[in-house]
């Protein structure tokens, strides 16, 4: 039998946690008339959230206003932002934040004991409020905190959805797989929310968490959701230089704090390409980083954070600190930090309306895998965490709205895993990456997706089973794979270079 829930989401990042808390936070849920269940397939803090650095946009100080920051994001995003989305988003942005503040959140404050906010690249004003370098962190470690106090859920971490599929009597029916006890479940659900983040790991290089495989993406395409704009994908310009295939961030903060691009001849080199010098959107910055890296051959560029006063550059970055000391043995305060663009952010992915519910009744997406309008063709710096609480918090009349309670105990449904190929993760990434990243040609958009369908076609089948590790990773680079496809056609099918996307034949 299948166990049943009013609501599922699936994801403990920002998103699927802010979900849990608004919606525990109602009468429903208080009297004991709504049950949910939430879904994580690692432990509820392996999440894109944890390892955000920079912070969270909102409008607070005095000489700051809604118009800038509607102005700031609309700027970034090429203006194809669905302005009706950004004014709401941006307007509840203050009122989120004392949200968080209930809930604990630490922030960092100034002497006077006023928020000490910052300022990020494409931002007009101080507007970041953060905690250090580490405010993800703070933020994961809030959310579960306040998610642990909750009476009567039911939260499954090191789970794998593996299957989800919508029945006649309109319940979803998901297949859970439990990586620890090595069986798998069947659940049902009135709705469904998709919180499962990001896809950086379709690319060689990525600053995301492993788990960011586009799974709820590919979830929703196979109900009939809409996908939109996938090949919006933000590359961020600073990725530390390293061996591994997860790239450690080197955030945007610290080029707000005086940080500056130098090429290997230790010469700086953004005022060439940009006024705005390293402060530049990540995009401008991107390409101009690309470019210095041919010009002077070489396989990257450094950024220079000697010249920030030592004790702001200790205070305000600690975990960049550490972290460049940890991985390649760098002294900020003495050592150039070799940085390359780094695939960060997925602008587009699972398109919803005002309230995160898509195209498909009772199926919802929230946070990274979700397109709401709010970005455009690229993302403003730390707007991205906001939008996750927001729609989180603008879902909850929905979600509770037409919850279906027929008995679903009875429908037991049998899930058709389909034959997985056996793929080759980094074949895909390395196609991904060359024909997709930062800048793109009409020649390798079309010889990408010829090789990924040719994959596709010709890999072997596995046999199919999901008792072991192997039938769990292959599994993801199916689903690797198929999001893949649809970025590229996604990136093929553009007629013209806005935001993050830049083909060189349509310059
Ligand atoms: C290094 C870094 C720095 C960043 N800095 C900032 C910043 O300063 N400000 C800002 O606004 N944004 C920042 N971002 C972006 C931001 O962190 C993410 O967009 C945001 O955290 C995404 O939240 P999410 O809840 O959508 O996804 P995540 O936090 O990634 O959570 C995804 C969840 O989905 C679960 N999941 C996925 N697939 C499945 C499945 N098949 N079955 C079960 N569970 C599944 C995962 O286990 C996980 O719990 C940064 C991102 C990175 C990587």
């Amino acid at each position: 039998m299948s166990k049943h829930f009013d609501i599922i989401i699936v994801g403990s990042g920002v998103a699927g946690l802010s979900t849990l808390l608004y919606l525990t936070a109602t009468e429903q849920y208080k009297k004991g008339t709504l049950s949910i269940a939430l879904i994580a397939k690692g432990e509820l803090d392996q999440t894109n959230t944890d390892w955000a650095q920079g912070g969270i946009a909102a409008v607070n100080a005095v000489q700051d206003n809604f118009e800038k920051h509607i102005q700031d994001t609309m700027v970034a995003g090429g203006h194809v932002n669905n302005i009706n989305i950004v004014k709401k988003v941006i307007n509840a942005a203050p009122a989120l934040m004392q949200d968080l503040i209930k809930w604990g959140i630490r922030l960092d404050k100034k002497i006077d004991g006023s928020f000490d906010l910052v300022k990020e690249g494409g931002h007009s004003e101080a507007r970041i409020w953060h905690y250090q370098d580490t405010t993800g962190h703070a933020l994961q470690e809030t959310l579960v905190k306040e998610t642990k106090l909750v009476e009567k859920l039911v939260i499954k971490t090191n789970n794998i959805v593996l299957n989800v599929v919508k029945d006649d009597n309109d319940l979803f029916h998901l297949l859970s797989f439990d990586k620890i006890a090595k069986i798998t479940e069947n659940l049902s659900c009135s709705q469904l929310v998709l919180a499962t983040g990001g896809v950086g790991s379709l690319f060689e290089k990525t600053t995301n968490q492993s788990i960011a495989t586009g799974d709820g993406i590919y979830f929703a395409q196979k109900l009939g959701a809409k996908i939109k704009n996938l090949s919006f994908i933000q590359f961020h310009p600073t990725g530390l230089y390293s061996d591994g295939s997860i790239s450690f961030l080197i955030s945007e903060a610290i080029r707000g704090a005086g940080a500056i691009l130098v090429n290997n001849k230790k010469e700086p080199f953004m005022e060439l390409y940009d006024p705005r010098g390293s402060l530049a959107p990540r995009d401008v910055v991107s390409r101009a980083i690309l470019s210095e890296m041919q010009k002077t051959n070489s396989k990257h560029v450094y950024l220079d954070a000697t010249q920030i006063d030592p004790v702001y550059l200790k205070t305000h970055f600690p975990n960049i600190i550490k972290n460049c000391f940890e991985i390649v043995g760098l002294d900020l305060f003495r050592d150039l930090i070799p940085v390359i663009p780094t695939q960060h952010y997925a602008c587009g992915g699972i398109e919803v309306n005002e309230f995160g519910e898509t195209n498909i009744p009772g199926l919802f997406a929230i946070g990274e895998c979700a397109e709401t309008g709010l970005h455009g063709a690229n993302r403003l710096a730390s707007n991205s965490l906001l939008e996750a609480i927001a729609f989180a918090k603008f879902a909850v009349p929905l979600l509770l709205d037409n919850i279906n309670r027929l008995n679903s105990s009875i429908y037991l449904y049998t899930h058709q895993l389909p034959a997985l190929k056996i793929i080759d993760r980094s074949e895909v990434q390395r196609i991904i990456s060359e024909t997709a990243g930062v800048t793109r040609t009409n020649e390798g958009l079309i010889n990408g997706l010829h090789l990924l369908r040719q994959i596709q076609k010709n890999a072997p089948t596995m046999e199919t089973r999901s008792d072991d590790e192997n039938f769990i990773a292959n599994w993801e680079n199916n689903v690797i794979l198929a999001i893949g496809m649809l970025l590229l056609e996604d990136a093929a099918s553009k007629d013209k270079n806005i935001g993050v996307h830049y083909n060189l034949d349509l310059v």
